[in-house]
C-alpha cells in the first residue's frame, strides 16, 4: 500500500510550497502536477506558430515530454527549466492548453508513476478528484483571491521582479473562472476532500494542519 495525499487548491494558494514541506516531514515523494502542465506549455510557446490550438499535438507534445525533476531542478532535455516555467506567461499558456481532455489524458499514466514508497504528497487541480481519487487524504487549499494576489506580489518584489497588485488580482480571478469552469477536470471542492483555507494562516501553520489531518 502506497499513500497518496492529494492537496488541490487554486492559482497562488501556497499549496506548492505547503505539499513539498509536508513531503519533506514525511519523508514521501512529490509532485508537483502543474509544472507538467507548465512544461508542455514552454515546449508549445517555445515552438511558435498556433500550437496553442492544436489539441492533437499538444498531447503529443505530453506524451513526449523528455522531463526529469531532480531536487529542485526541472530538467526538459539538457536544460534546466525551472525558473522558466514559473513566468505568469507559462502560467497562463499553461491553464489554457490544460482545458484540452487529450493533454490532460497524455499526462496520467506520468502522475502516476510518481506513486512509490514510502508515499507521495502531490498537488494540482485534480489530483483527489482524476489522479489519485484513492488518495488517503483529500485537501482543497485555499485563500482568498485578495490574499493570493498580495503572496505573489511580495514574491515577485522579492526576486526584484516588478508587479501590480491589481493586474495580480486580475490574472488570478482570471485563472480561477477558467480553471473552475471548464468541462474536463474542474478545480472544485469534492465532498471527500477537506476545506483548508490559509486566509490568516502561515505557511507552518498550514504545514503542521495537513500533517495532523494526516494522523487522524
Ligand atoms: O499549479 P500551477 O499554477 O503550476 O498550474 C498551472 C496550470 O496548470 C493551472 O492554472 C491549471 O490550469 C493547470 N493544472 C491543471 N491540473 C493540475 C495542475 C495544474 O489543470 N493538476
Amino acid at each position: 500500500y502506497i499513500p497518496v495525499i492529494a492537496i488541490d487548491g487554486p492559482s497562488a494558494s501556497g499549496k506548492g510550497t505547503v505539499a513539498q514541506r509536508v513531503a519533506a516531514k514525511l519523508g514521501f515523494h512529490y509532485l508537483d502536477s502543474g509544472a507538467l502542465y507548465r512544461l508542455v506549455a514552454l515546449v508549445a510557446m517555445r515552438s511558435g506558430g498556433d500550437l496553442g490550438g492544436d489539441e492533437k499535438r499538444l498531447s503529443e507534445v505530453a506524451r513526449e515530454l523528455d522531463v526529469v525533476f531532480k531536487g529542485t531542478e526541472i530538467r526538459l532535455g539538457n536544460e534546466d527549466v525551472a525558473d522558466a516555467i514559473r513566468s505568469e506567461a507559462c502560467g497562463n499558456a499553461a491553464s489554457k492548453i490544460a482545458a484540452y481532455p487529450a493533454v490532460r489524458a497524455a499526462l496520467l499514466a506520468r502522475q502516476r508513476a510518481f506513486r512509490q514508497l514510502p508515499g507521495l504528497v502531490t498537488d494540482g487541480r485534480d489530483m483527489g478528484s482524476v489522479v489519485f481519487p484513492e488518495a488517503a487524504l483529500k485537501i482543497f487549499l485555499t485563500a482568498t483571491a485578495e490574499a493570493r494576489a498580495e503572496r505573489r506580489y511580495k514574491q515577485l518584489m522579492a526576486k526584484g521582479i516588478d508587479a501590480n497588485i491589481a493586474t495580480l488580482l486580475q490574472d488570478i480571478q482570471e485563472r480561477d473562472a477558467r480553471d473552475s469552469n471548464r468541462s474536463v477536470a474542474p478545480l472544485q471542492l469534492g465532498a471527500d476532500t477537506n476545506l483548508l483555507d490559509t486566509t490568516s494562516l502561515n505557511i507552518a501553520q498550514a504545514v503542521d494542519s495537513v500533517l495532523q489531518q494526516y494522523a487522524e
